[in-house]
């Protein structure tokens, strides 16, 4: 064998070491470092690790730089302790000074990589506020670290109308108005801050329009409510925003640890649940959790997990309420209403249930089923020879299917009922709502006979050219238009400007929840066309129902005999 041979052969050798000793290092990296960036450490390093065993390879070394090598690898080995900083060691800078300057740049641009990693994953890069991990961290710390005698408060702050000023001004104003707003928070937290002997409140941004301050340490609850007012004082005053002036508001939750929780997450499920009460009563204001949100949301969370196994459990049942014209006096149709029957609860009304439906999106299979009840039911009395309408509800979230009105089509042509002995209800809003496709899809339905209506109208907000445009045949008056109507010349003079306003766009009046007959007379005389309300009748299951309208014929009969 010649020397030049014996040379690749072990350089060979020396270089298979540094792949089998670099697959090692990797192997134990990934195995045992728990830290991402201690994994990235460790890679690098066996990437070092490699090229200097090649070097030397190439280099055939001498016994001092054998030395320098055994010194520069326990330098290496470091690492896994956690020392990135410690320089080249000097047997090396003598040795082999370029090696030894490549590897002291290499820490240095590792160490700024992760410095730099981890400013980006701590931080939120709009406000520079905390982010959602790094305030959990930190609060974590501070309540672990907190004595059993000292009492701590979760503010959650959730902005109202951001949603609108992003939309209508553009994401680069939503940034700069959640800087602003991320300003005003840190004024007021650091005041109440200065002069305080304590642990520094922490403040972050946990997400879009949701901001969170953590006290580890407060002297009462009436002095964190203070600084939530404080708070949604000062965000209710106007932003200037690149000459527009911006009106927003807070709506804050808190929770105090330890009657809330004691945990950082159970204190920010508590603000948070909170916070959404806050909300619901109108914004702009701050909301104690307590016992009874507690319970309130504990219900929440049951019904919801009941709610999606009711379906295929078979637990909804409709119930009918005739619709009674004015003006011939006969049954006019009727509306097919939901009701859960409810394994420990009974019958249970739509309000305890589909709020949680259309948050979950469950109301969509919910509906499909009322779809096919409303078919079979139809189909039922279609064979029996009655032909009364029936009008159903329909959510939006339910349209939002692609297959929904293909469905709703199918069911109805399976169970033999004519298009035009059903009518569809939408709330104002939703159909205000509706995508041009959408409305296409309802103006074919009320070609081939459906009627359209929308429900509770006067409750939300109505785009007129909207209702002169859309498909519609009836529009239903809210239960709130109609409850002074006998007692106040002002809702006389309301519910007589909508129904005249209604009736110009050709479309049928329909008043609900009418309870009296002196309503009934007062609607009558305004020109309003149908009538649904206790005052005829309750919703009833469907043998009562049928037997009612038979009975209510039968009167119509004898009346006109
Ligand atoms: P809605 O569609 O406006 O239904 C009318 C509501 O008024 C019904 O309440 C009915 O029982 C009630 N009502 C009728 N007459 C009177 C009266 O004289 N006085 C009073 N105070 N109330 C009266 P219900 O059955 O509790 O339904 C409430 C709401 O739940 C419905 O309002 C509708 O928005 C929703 N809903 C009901 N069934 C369904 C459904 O199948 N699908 C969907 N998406 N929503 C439904
Ligand atoms: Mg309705
Ligand atoms: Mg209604």
């Amino acid at each position: 064998m010649t020397a030049g041979t014996a040379q690749k052969i072990s350089n060979a050798i020396l270089s298979c070491a540094a792949g089998f000793a670099s697959f090692l290092f990797s192997l134990t990296a990934l195995l045992y470092l728990t830290e991402f960036d201690q994994k990235i450490v460790a890679a690098l390093a066996a990437g070092v690790f490699c090229l200097l065993i090649s070097y030397v390879a190439a280099e055939r070394p001498n016994s001092e730089s054998a030395r320098a090598l055994a010194a520069l690898s326990d330098r290496l080995l470091a690492v896994e302790d956690g020392d990135l900083v410690s320089p080249a060691p000097p047997a090396v800078k003598r040795n082999m000074p370029k090696l030894a300057a490549a590897v002291d740049s290499l820490f240095a641009e590792v160490r700024a990589s992760i410095e730099n990693a981890h400013a980006l994953g701590m931080y939120d890069p709009v406000t520079s506020l905390p982010n959602r991990l790094h305030f959990r961290s930190e609060a974590d710390k501070l309540i672990s670290e907190a004595v059993d005698t000292v009492q701590s408060a979760m503010l959650f702050v959730d902005l109202d109308r951001f949603k609108m000023v992003n939309d209508s001004l553009g994401h680069a104003r939503g940034d700069q108005l959640l800087i602003m707003v991320a300003n005003r928070l840190r004024v007021v937290v650091n005041a109440e801050f200065a002069g305080t002997a304590g642990t520094r409140p922490l403040l972050a941004r946990l997400a879009g329009d949701e901001f969170t301050i953590f006290f580890p340490q407060i002297d009462s609850v009436r002095d964190v409510e203070r600084v939530a007012r404080r708070i949604v004082l000062a965000i209710s005053e106007p932003f200037e925003l690149s000459s527009h002036s911006v009106d927003i508001g807070a709506s804050i939750g808190v929770a105090i640890s330890p009657d809330h929780g004691t945990s950082i997450e159970a204190l920010m499920r508590a603000a948070d649940i909170a916070m959404y009460r806050a909300k619901s009563v109108g914004g702009g204001q701050h909301c104690l959790f307590d016992a009874e949100l507690a319970s309130e949301h504990q219900d929440k969370i049951d019904t919801e997990k009941a709610l999606t196994e009711a379906v295929q459990r078979d637990e909804f049942v409709l119930v009918f309420q005739p619709q009674m014209s004015l003006v011939t006096g006969e049954v006019a149709g009727a509306e097919a209403l939901l009701r859960w029957n409810h394994p420990r609860d009974g019958l249970r009304l739509p309000a305890t249930f589909i709020p949680v439906a259309e948050r979950t999106g469950l109301i969509a299979d919910i509906g499909e089923w009322v779809v096919d009840e409303v078919a079979a039911t139809l189909g039922g009395w279609h064979r029996d020879g009655f032909d009364g309408r029936l009008a159903f509800n329909i959510s939006p979230r339910q349209v939002e299917r692609p297959d929904f009105f293909a469905r709703l089509r199918q069911s109805f042509a399976d169970s033999g009922v004519p298009l035009s002995l059903i009518e569809l209800e939408f709330t104002e809003s939703a159909a205000m709502e509706v995508s041009p496709a959408v409305l296409d899809e309802i103006a074919a339905l009320r070609a081939d006979g459906v009627r359209i209506a929308i429900d509770d109208f006067g409750t939300g907000y109505s785009n007129l050219a909207r209702l002169r445009s859309m498909p519609l045949d009836r529009v239903k008056l809210d239960p709130s238009l109609i409850a002074e109507i006998e007692s106040s010349e002002k809702a006389r003079v309301i519910v007589q400007a909508v129904i005249q306003l209604i009736k110009g766009v050709g479309c049928e009046v329909v008043a609900e929840a009418v309870e009296t007959v002196a309503q009934a007379d007062i609607l009558r005389a305004m020109g309003c066309d149908t009538v649904q309300g206790y005052v005829f009748a309750h919703p009833m299951f469907e043998h009562e129902f049928v037997e009612w309208t038979g009975q209510a014929r039968d009167k119509d009969a004898k009346s006109v005999a």
